[in-house]
């Protein structure tokens, strides 16, 4: 079958024929976890830590999975889309209930859902806004329950902005779809993980690859107002690698734009992931 680019229940098919049930608890209730899995020359990018950060959704919301199964699945999407670069969505949802309730029945089967998007990984100049961090308490889960993300990012949107960065009592969180990253006094700051973030697999590659080539990183509780002092903000995510930050719309910055420090990871991301 030519142009297969989706998978819904184990069964590979074209996007446009996939039907879901509205009492699908994905439709009525966002009871479902996702994954963006990047590729790069066909090539799953951190694949491992993808699958594992989408068992532990899972496991988080007692949502049963066939990781094994999923895997595979992501993989096939993979080679059958016949992308050079690109992600896969894949989202686990706890299934479709005879009635739409709360309390959801135990016996219903777990219900899966991937595509394949065509994307190319190239450097983007974000304009940003800062806005109050209006989610939920368990940001850790990587859940479709975004609308407090989907509210703040069209917000900025209406304000001409690309993206947003989120903070609680002043204190810094993560962008709307991504990570936060300074740099000032030659070392780099990011937020420590906590309940309030999504544990970013780039994120976690970045930290890991400049910190083995000597670069000095430190994970903390950091105010917006350091955002202030930065010489360089930039955000991180799977389908935006590092993104530099170009200016926040409310606040004062005094961000150098293409600065050594961010060029420098970004080159050691791009070559330990995108060569
Ligand atoms: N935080 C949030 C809220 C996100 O949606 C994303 C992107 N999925 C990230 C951080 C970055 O995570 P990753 O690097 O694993 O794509």
């Amino acid at each position: 079958m030519e142009n297969v680019h989706a998978v819904f229940n184990g069964t590979f098919d074209n996007l446009e024929n996939i039907k879901i049930s509205p009492l699908s608890r994905a439709y009525t209730f966002s009871d479902s976890v996702y994954e963006v899995i990047p590729f790069h020359n066909a090539k799953g990018i951190a694949f491992d830590r993808h699958i594992k950060r989408l068992q532990k959704s899972c496991n988080s919301l007692s949502i049963l999975a066939n990781i094994d199964l999923i895997s595979k699945e992501i993989i096939e999407l993979i080679n059958k889309s016949k992308f050079k670069d690109g992600y896969v969505y894949y989202q686990v949802s706890r299934g479709v209930d005879q009635i739409r309730s709360h309390m959801f029945n135990a016996d219903i089967s777990t219900e899966t859902f991937g595509y394949v998007v065509e994307h190319t990984f190239e450097a983007q100049s974000l304009k940003v806004m800062l806005c109050e961090d209006v989610r939920w308490q368990r940001c850790d889960i990587k859940s479709t329950s975004l609308l407090g993300n989907i509210m703040s990012m069209n917000n900025a949107k209406n304000s001409g902005c690309d993206e947003v960065i989120m903070h609680k009592d002043r204190v810094i969180t993560e962008g709307g779809a991504s990570n936060v990253f300074f740099a000032s006094n030659d070392c780099v700051y990011t937020p420590n993980l906590s309940k309030n973030i999504l544990p970013g697999i780039t994120r976690e590659l970045l930290i890991e690859k400049i910190k083995a080539s000597g670069i000095n990183v430190q994970e903390g509780s950091f105010k917006i107002d350091d955002l202030t002092d930065a010489k360089s903000i930039w955000l991180t995510s799977s389908t935006k690698g590092l993104a530099q930050v170009i200016e926040i719309t409310n606040q004062e910055t005094n961000i150098v734009v293409d600065h050594p420090l961010f060029l420098e990871c970004e080159k050691i991301f791009k070559n330990n992931f995108l060569s």
